[in-house]
């Protein structure tokens, strides 16, 4: 059984290799080609712990991801996601490998809002806004800059000081045109592309400041208490999930324009799976607001881990373990 750490993760991940298997992954949902059960989620003191597993036809492979998310770790040198991913044989049965789930989750999340970018944003889009310059607020950074050629960046968080070290980030890195800004509202308006990945559980993201054209990523708030967006945001805007299923039992930034009667469930346009495959529409016109709310599924996870142990594998990477279930 091979042990894959958070550096060997972000060694053998990329940003834009897992853009191509998100892309991948998430039309394999569309087409049925992936079993995945509503993850589990209780809470735990400060947050929450999740059980999420996941089958995928082709390539043939299961597994899990167990993970805690404990918002406060924020600014601590714990990461607020922490656990590891389980990837199977599903020929023997045997446990292949156990990964960092930090990484993985860093990464592919943020690959997974590129796809749905790359799907739903204006072509033209240049300009990016991101409010939350945590872990998920720097991965965005990158995804973005992988699917859209960028020239600038308005950069909000509560604290000043992480919305700076971030710009920086989109300066010295990505040559981009980066700034921090006072406000959410100046990370927002104007701007092609805007990405809210806060662990607020109220809305930080209004509708009434929002421009006909820009793609939003509503990435956290992923539980029925919480909220990142408002309800005008989701009315306002052509909504896309990553999956119909979870997207109605989950997030409060869907379940409660619901109940407020503001949206029905058919104001859910697609899954971005779906556009991919051209079995539901994407953007209509230029001036349109699209909306993907993310809530990361474990198949994202899985082919994740997938990849990345035939990849350790081919260089030689991780520790071996013999973990028992094999006859001696
Ligand atoms: P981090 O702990 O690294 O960062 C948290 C961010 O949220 C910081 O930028 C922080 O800003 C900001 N923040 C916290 N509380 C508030 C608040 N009340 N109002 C405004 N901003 C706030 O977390 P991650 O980056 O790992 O995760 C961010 C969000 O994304 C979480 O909600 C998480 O659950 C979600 N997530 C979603 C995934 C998906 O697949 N959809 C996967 C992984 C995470 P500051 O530092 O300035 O205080």
């Amino acid at each position: 059984m091979l042990v894959l750490s958070q550096s060997d993760v972000h060694r053998l991940l990329t940003m834009p290799k897992c853009v191509e298997l998100m892309r991948e992954t998430l039309s394999a949902l569309a087409r049925g080609e992936a079993t995945l059960p509503l993850r589990t989620v209780f809470a735990i003191p400060d947050g929450a712990f999740a059980v999420m597993p996941a089958a995928l036809s082709n390539p043939s492979t299961v597994g899990a991801k167990l993970i805690t998310v404990l918002p406060k770790n924020h600014g601590t040198q714990y990461d607020s996601h922490q656990g590891a991913v389980l990837l199977f044989d599903t020929g023997n049965g045997s446990l292949l490998s156990v990964m960092d789930a930090s990484s993985i989750t860093q990464i592919r999340t943020a690959a997974a809002s590129g796809v749905a970018t790359d799907a739903l944003a204006r072509q033209s889009a240049t300009s990016l806004g991101i409010l939350g310059a945590g872990v998920q607020g720097q991965s965005h950074l990158e995804a973005m800059c992988a699917v859209r050629p960028l020239k600038s960046a308005k950069i909000w968080s509560r604290n000043r000081d992480s919305a700076e070290s971030l710009a920086k980030v989109a300066r010295e890195k990505f040559g981009l045109d980066a700034a921090a800004v006072g406000s959410a509202s100046e990370a927002v308006t104007g701007l092609d592309i805007v990405c809210a990945t806060t662990s607020a559980t109220e809305p930080v993201l209004l509708g009434e400041w929002l421009t006909p054209g820009t793609h939003v990523n509503a990435v956290g708030a992923s539980q029925r208490h919480a909220r990142e967006i408002d309800s005008a945001t989701v009315v306002r805007s052509r909504l896309y999930v990553d999956r119909r299923e979870s997207a109605l039992k989950e997030p409060g930034d869907i379940i409660v324009p619901i109940e407020n009667g503001e949206i029905t469930p058919d104001h859910i346009l697609g899954e971005v799976g779906e556009v991919l495959i051209g079995t539901a529409p994407g953007r209509t016109s230029d001036s349109d607001i699209t909306l993907f709310k993310s809530l990361g599924l474990a198949i994202e996870d899985l082919a994740s881990a997938h990849f990345l142990y035939a990849e350790a594998r081919r260089q030689h990477a991780g520790v071996e373990v013999e973990l028992g279930g094999m006859r001696h």
